[in-house]
């Protein structure tokens, strides 16, 4: 699509050292002017922040990763492996314009053994801890509809048929009432014995996170175990026709490491066994995560640690999809969604993006600017 072009460049590695991508996706979601206080493409700067559709999600980072890299090239700076910077066309539709199309058509421009990408960074204030969260995983989305069997007939006369919407009733009831047994990932393990100072049961992690702070509870909680909500039914087309068939689409989201052949048989022993239905597995995209003693995580450790002395970076697994699942599954890179911020409270930042008034702090730029620096000359330096 010679309209949904990416941009892929480099500093070559002087050796065979590790390489890094910073990766970034140009696209973003739509904008009604009538709903912004200033024209949503200008690229007003106000008060020391620039205003603008994809000042958070996610053109600061482009712009930030294309200083990042100018700048280090400028200074002569001889990376030991490469130094990949891509701008992709594609991430907020998934059409497979964007990232997923780099990694099958061309591997070898965004192969990599290391990735900063968005997802993360937030700056929250736990208690008395300062912490910085990086997106080190990932849930997977894995959506299924359930089929539900009756027989129709004339809804003046319900006792002749057997209403398949009422049955469907009855298994959504049973799947919001479920509460899966917690199970405590590596990266919640690590989150709370940053937080807490050691790591408690799985069966009292959200009591005792909502003691340091209800964020913190809210963080943890959907990272406990796979979470199901039913969202979208349909049944019968006419008031008067009791539904033969009624279907129930639930949205699912899995830890990492587990897969719908696995959690199957849970769900069905939750449906039980008086209901005739179907069940259907409708996708199942992400799921990867990333280990968490590596070199790049050294380097957002430091920089934390310099950049806010007392404050702590943890990792966090992303209840929804980003990118770097493409670059964990294409080529085992570790990939975290790291761009910090101070200035813009968390809080704040979360309900600007994809909405009015998107804006981004210059300071703030200036800090993921260093950052990603920093991650240069840390990882391949
Ligand atoms: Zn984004």
């Amino acid at each position: 699509m010679p309209e949904r072009a990416s941009l892929v460049a480099r500093i070559p590695g002087r050796g065979d050292g590790p390489s890094l991508l910073l990766l970034s996706h140009t696209d973003v979601v739509l904008a009604d002017p009538a709903e912004w206080s200033v024209p949503p493409f200008a690229g007003e700067v106000r008060d020391g922040e620039i205003w603008g559709r994809g000042a958070l999600d996610m053109k600061g980072q482009v712009a930030a990763n294309a200083v990042a890299i100018a700048s280090l090239a400028r200074e002569g700076f001889q990376p030991s492996g490469d130094l990949i910077f891509a701008a992709t066309a594609d991430e907020e539709v998934g059409d497979g314009f964007g990232l997923s199309w780099l990694c099958e058509q061309h591997p070898d421009a965004v192969r990599c053994d290391y990735a900063v990408n968005e997802g993360a960074g937030d700056r929250l204030e736990l208690g008395a801890k300062v912490v910085y969260l990086c997106a080190t995983a990932e849930k997977m989305t894995a959506p299924f509809r359930i089929l539900v069997h009756g027989r129709s007939g004339h809804a003046s006369m319900p006792a002749i048929a057997d209403n398949a919407l009422v049955k469907a009733a009855r298994l959504i009831e049973r799947l919001a009432e479920y509460r899966p047994e917690p199970q405590l990932q590596q990266e919640v393990e690590a989150f709370l014995r940053a937080v807490l100072g050691e790591v408690p049961s799985p069966g009292s992690a959200v009591e005792r996170a909502r003691a340091l702070h209800p964020t913190a509870a809210e963080l943890i909680e959907p990272l406990l175990s796979p979470t199901f909500a039913s969202t979208m039914i349909s049944a019968s087309r006419k008031r008067n026709v009791i539904p033969a068939l009624c279907e129930v689409d639930v949205d699912c989201r899995l830890l990492p490491g587990q897969h719908p052949h696995l959690v199957e048989p849970l769900v069905r022993a939750v449906l039980g066994g008086d209901v005739d239905y179907e069940l259907e597995w409708l996708e199942a995209q992400g799921g990867t995560r990333s280990a968490l003693d590596t070199p790049l995580w050294q380097a957002v450790d430091s920089f934390v640690e310099q950049s806010e002395p007392g404050a702590r970076a943890v990792p966090i697994c992303c209840s929804g999809f980003t990118d770097s699942h493409w670059l964990r599954e294409a080529f085992g890179t570790v990939a975290y969604g790291f761009f910090p911020a101070r200035t813009l409270p968390a809080d704040v930042a979360a309900q600007l993006i994809h909405s009015a008034d998107e804006r981004v702090p210059v300071d703030d730029l200036e800090l993921g600017l260093d950052w990603l620096r920093h991650a240069a000359r840390t990882v391949c330096g």
